[in-house]
């Protein structure tokens, strides 16, 4: 029996500003009407993080990984103090709770850690005293009470984990877009909105690119099997439920993901700078070979962390995009996206096949085109079309 109470969560772009933080207010107090508990967990405000990394790059081009973690912490914590208080001047209790105070504890791999348990108790207290309980998403800490954060994007994670754990009814990712489409709506202006869409490919999707939720968060919800819904936090509507175990064979989605690198290495290098790739934790990194070279495909991020003790190794570098075909169906029309790509002048560098997609490396100025041309010759012919009304916001 699930616990009459919502977990909702609201990224940057709905808590950019003073007056949408009111509004959020409003839409909590909304939920809390019903009868039910509510915890809510916020993000920073749009472009902070970025603003607070950028600040940490002007004094070490490759910050303390810890240190990082105590800055970007802080984004969190004002938006979540912001919008306790506007609760409160509207009339009803509210208390904000830092990741550490609302007890949620991770590894201790700071940037990137994963929560490994969560003390329930403070946060019930207060849900117990008729408070909204509004908790800092994207932190925790690690066994020694240092500060860690969880990537980016990993507020959506905070949230349904406290929705696993407290039991909720549904964790609510609420957003700047109405829910989940075939592929990011702001690239590509035909994608289709899906009322429902299963838990393979959702999972898919988030690890290929797609950033409306944060990967660890759709893994949670599958294994856990917590109601996941996306939302938008600027119109009323049912979004997008996450729900069901089996995937389509069809394609049902493209994702993007841009800022990639190929580094090319030779090929009696590859054993050390693999150890040197584990070493500084990267773990999202695929290896390509042919015959003479080999090349890791990795984010530019990461790729600018191994340079600095590996460049002796590095033969040649390449900034690259990735667009990922999503759909059992698709690993059998590489050859046919490789056509339609190279009808509008983009080429294909490499593909790489996974078990339910394949992925298309390109050139990056090409990626919004290559996404409208597959999107558009795949997804929209194949008959997949199950809502055409779209809402995009802007941050
Ligand atoms: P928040 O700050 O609320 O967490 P994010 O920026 O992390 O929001 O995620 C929402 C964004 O995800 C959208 O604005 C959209 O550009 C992008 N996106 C990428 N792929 C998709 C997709 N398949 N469906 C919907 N949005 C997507
Ligand atoms: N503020 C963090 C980020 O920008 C976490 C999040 O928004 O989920 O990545
Ligand atoms: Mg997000």
């Amino acid at each position: 029996m699930k616990r009459p109470l919502i977990v909702q969560k609201f990224g940057g772009t709905s808590v950019g500003s003073v007056e949408r933080i009111r509004n959020v207010a409003e839409q909590v107090i909304r939920a809390k009407q019903t009868g039910k508990q509510v915890v809510v967990v916020v993000s920073a405000m749009s472009g902070e993080t970025n603003r607070l990394v950028d600040l940490a790059k002007q004094v070490d081009s490759v910050p303390n990984a810890r240190e990082l973690d105590v800055l970007l912490a802080a984004g969190e914590q004002v938006s979540m103090a912001l919008l306790s208080m506007a609760l409160n001047k509207l009339g009803h209790a509210a208390v904000s709770l830092t990741g550490a105070q609302a007890q949620i504890t991770t590894n201790s791999r700071h940037n990137n850690a994963t929560i490994s348990h969560v003390d329930t108790s403070v946060i019930d207290q207060y849900l117990d005293q008729d408070k909204i309980v509004i908790v800092a998403g994207f932190q925790g800490v690690n066994e020694s009470g240092d500060i860690t954060t969880l990537g980016r994007g990993g507020s959506d994670t905070t949230a349904v984990t406290l929705a696993g754990v407290l039991n909720a009814e549904e964790c609510q990712i609420y957003t700047d877009v109405d829910g989940v489409y075939s592929c990011d709506p702001r690239v590509v202006t035909n994608a289709v909105k899906w009322p429902e869409i299963d838990f393979p490919t959702m999972h898919e999707m988030a690890r290929k690119g797609a950033k409306v939720l944060h990967l660890p968060c759709v893994s949670y919800a599958w294994q856990h099997q917590v109601p996941l819904r996306v939302l938008s936090s600027f119109e009323s509507g049912h979004g997008t439920l996450v729900v069901g175990e089996q995937a389509k064979a069809q394609v049902q989605g493209v994702a993007l993901r841009k800022q990639m690198r190929l580094l090319k290495i030779a090929k009696s290098h590859v054993d050390v700078v693999d150890k040197q790739k584990e070493m500084l934790g990267v773990d999202e990194a695929e290896w390509l070979h042919d015959e003479h070279f080999s090349q890791l495909l990795l984010k530019s991020d990461c790729s600018d962390r191994l340079k600095l003790v590996i460049e002796n190794k590095l033969v040649a570098e390449q900034d690259v995009a990735l667009i990922t075909m999503i759909g059992v169906e698709a690993i059998a029309q590489a050859s046919q996206y490789q056509q339609l790509l190279n009808h509008s002048d983009i080429s294909v560098l490499h593909f790489c096949e996974d078990k339910h997609s394949i992925t298309l490396v390109i050139e990056p100025e090409a990626i919004d085109k290559a996404a409208v041309v597959l999107h558009d010759n795949t997804i929209i012919t194949s008959g997949t079309v199950v809502e055409d009304v779209k809402q995009v916001h802007l941050g």
